[in-house]
């Protein structure tokens, strides 16, 4: 299963740092609790723009539960899942910057992801609520209501799959409820 791990760098020094040396995993199995069953179990690679808006390719760290052999990967929180483009690039197009370069770059993807989060925003209200200590949006757009109750989008992505396995643009089976994955 796939978890997000709060990294406050950039996707480049990420990179340059080798950040994906340095994650910790929980010390509870995610799918299964059991403690300190965790161990490295290699990595993988994955594309993501960085904030100029190129494309980068970053390692990310993977991690077997010896005790249901469940894998656990950590995506850092700069990369949201199966999308090519960062969250503060998606975050900074949403809120109208559009004279970045990140943001130019990266437009004709951008406006893809602009519709999936409007289609999807019924889905997520109904699945979150109020669960994030601020009232839902009684109009769009989503993403005003997410900033206001988690600050970023970036923060806004780690606690909507932390805390209801979902994200902006749809749910994925790799942040289910372990029981229902491994
Ligand atoms: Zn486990």
């Amino acid at each position: 299963m796939q978890r997000i791990y709060p990294v406050s760098l950039s996707p480049e020094l990420y990179r340059t740092q080798e950040i994906h040396r340095q994650v910790v995993p929980e010390t509870t199995c995610p799918a299964c609790s059991q403690c300190d069953s965790l161990h490295r179990h290699g990595n993988y690679s994955r594309w993501v723009t960085c904030s100029l808006g190129q494309v980068i390719s970053i390692i990310v760290a993977r991690f077997l539960c010896l005790a249901c052999r469940c894998t656990v990967s950590y995506l850092p929180s700069f990369a949201l899942s199966y999308r090519l483009v960062n969250a503060q690039t998606v975050d900074a197009f949403l809120q109208g910057e559009l004279q970045r370069d990140d943001v130019q770059r990266n437009q004709e993807i951008l406006q893809t992801y602009r519709r999936r989060i409007l289609v999807f925003a019924p889905v997520l209200i109904a699945a979150v609520g109020a669960g994030l200590g601020v009232a839902p949006p009684e109009r769009p757009p989503v993403w005003d209501w997410i900033k206001k109750a988690c600050g970023s989008l970036t923060a806004a992505t780690r606690q909507l799959v932390i805390s209801f396995r979902i994200t902006l643009f749809r749910r994925y089976q790799c942040h289910r409820a372990p029981q229902t994955l491994c």
